[in-house]
């Protein structure tokens, strides 16, 4: 087959993603943590700072990105996807309140989904794509996905794009992984208790050099995913740089998520995956 068709065009290509969670992991533990001055302050970090310092940061390294935001988020800080957008960048859905969806009934899940698809419209920021909070979507969110004719990048069961089938239609899911997310790395606060690691950022810029080097032989979607609150942070926005630098170097293209999934939605050689659950007759 020839690979002017395939979604990576012949090449080796990487998305960088942005979850501009804010407050909203931490509020979802409990409304009371809205009095929690210091934590809230640790949250108000990566909109004040994170989120300017990697703009500024991708603009000299001339990388376009994803950035996944709640709609609570946009809502309550109207400047902020716009902003975004003015950076040549992509919003994309990220649930309203940053809930797992899996912790929703269908019908809070469809409400949820549709409220944050109201804040964009409102804010005329198109939407293409959507990410479920903590990547816990169930078949409600899949079908939910289908039906608005988004993309998604939630599920991980493949490391290149792919096709999810379901009753409501099909979509292209761009996987991420646990092992690509800053999160894993950098998440410290004591309470809530959201992670209790601070790992070394030249650690973790050593792990990914070595994934990405390997997605490449792979070809591989490289999906990162990093929080302004955490690789906005002068160390860790550094060894971002160094990984892209190092990635660049060895020929990877950049490319926001709605322009791979474009891409993928013409490549015939793409795997379908169906959302049927597991059978469970063993287990209680
Ligand atoms: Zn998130």
């Amino acid at each position: 087959m020839p690979t002017t068709s395939a979604w990576h065009g012949g090449g080796t290509v990487a998305a960088l993603t942005i979850d501009v969670d804010a407050h909203t992991p931490v509020l979802a533990r409990g409304r009371h943590y809205a009095t929690h001055t210091s934590t809230m302050s640790h949250e108000q970090y990566g909109l004040d700072v994170g989120v300017p310092r990697l703009l500024a940061l991708l603009r000299e390294e001339e990388v376009s990105a994803t950035f996944f935001i709640p709609g609570w988020v946009a809502e309550h800080h109207p400047r902020l996807a716009p902003t975004i957008l003015e950076h040549g960048h992509e919003v994309a859905h990220h649930t309203y309140a940053h809930r797992s969806p899996t912790d929703m009934t269908d019908a809070e899940q469809r409400a949820d989904f549709t409220r944050t698809l109201e804040v964009f419209a409102r804010q005329k920021v198109p939407i293409a794509g959507y990410r479920a909070a903590n990547w816990q979507a169930n078949a409600a969110t899949c079908e939910l996905v289908a039906e608005h004719g988004l993309y998604d990048s939630s599920l991980m069961g493949h490391d290149r794009p792919y096709r999810v089938t379901t009753p409501r239609g099909q979509f292209l899911e761009l996987p991420p992984h646990w092992s690509l997310d800053d999160w894993e790395q950098y998440a410290f606060l004591p309470d809530p208790h959201v992670g209790s690691i601070i790992q070394a950022p030249h650690t973790v810029l050593t792990m990914w050099r070595d994934e990405a080097d390997a997605h490449a032989r792979h070809q591989a979607l490289f999906m990162l995913t990093l929080h302004p609150s955490l690789t906005g942070r002068p160390g860790r926005a550094e060894a971002l740089r160094a990984l892209i630098t190092h990635m660049r170097d060895r020929g990877t293209r950049f490319a926001r998520c709605v322009d791979i999934a474009d891409a993928a939605g013409e490549d015939p050689q793409l795997t379908t995956h169906t959302i049927t659950p597991p059978p469970t007759d063993a287990y209680r």
